[in-house]
């Protein structure tokens, strides 16, 4: 890539380039959403996120060093933004027997609540993806699983939980679907998963 794709002579005739710059701007107004909903609960952004996470994850995964990968941010931080939300009541801290440095975080009744209501910060994003026909959906399904793919090889997202990841997943063959082995299923693109609660990495 000799051009930035934000040079606008180029940008502007280059598809390309616009897809990038696209998705720039709806990474932005993830951002302001999500800046809106925290606002409202005097959280920060990152507090929000935690709690959305914790509300829809299992136990093994609600634990700091899962969580620092999770939003790429130090343990030192996810500490931090932890104890903020135990000092707000809204999690509590279950310190495991074997590793008293290691602990599960649950949401109280109140952190449920509020990551329940918080948790609808993207409707504004969904609305028009809502209206796209199935077809346009699976298309652009499809691509975004290539792109988060593509970011999970070179090493600029390192969580994945998502279906070519997978220890379970066979990939297409002689034109056939891939398959989950765990679910013993087949996978059409609309039953690729993002993020499944089943997923194991590949060794
Ligand atoms: S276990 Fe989940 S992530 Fe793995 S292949 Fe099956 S559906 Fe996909």
């Amino acid at each position: 890539m000799n051009e930035s794709d934000f040079n606008l002579k180029h940008q502007n005739q280059n598809t390309e380039s616009k897809i990038v710059a696209s998705l720039e701007r709806i990474s932005q107004a993830f951002r302001v959403l999500l800046w809106q909903e925290s606002k409202e609960y005097a959280l920060s952004p990152i507090q929000v996120q935690v709690l959305i996470f914790l509300l829809n994850h299992s136990n093994e995964k609600r634990k700091v060093s899962y969580l620092a990968d999770e939003f790429n941010m130090t343990k030192a931080t996810i500490s931090e933004t932890v104890k903020s939300l135990e000092q707000k009541n809204l999690i509590t801290k279950e310190y495991e027997p074997h590793d008293t440095r290691s602990y599960i975080i649950h949401l109280t009744q109140k952190g449920k609540e509020i990551a329940d209501k918080t948790s609808y910060f993207t409707r504004e994003i969904s609305a028009p993806i809502q209206n796209l026909d199935e077809e346009s959906k699976e298309n652009m399904l499809q691509s975004l699983f290539d792109i988060i793919h593509h970011l999970n090889k070179t090493g600029v997202i390192t969580i994945q939980r998502m279906c070519t990841t997978c220890v379970y997943f066979r990939p297409s063959a002689e034109g056939k679907e891939p398959v989950c082995g765990l679910l013993e299923k087949v996978l059409y693109s609309e039953d690729l998963r993002i993020d499944c609660p089943e997923h194991q990495m590949k060794a």
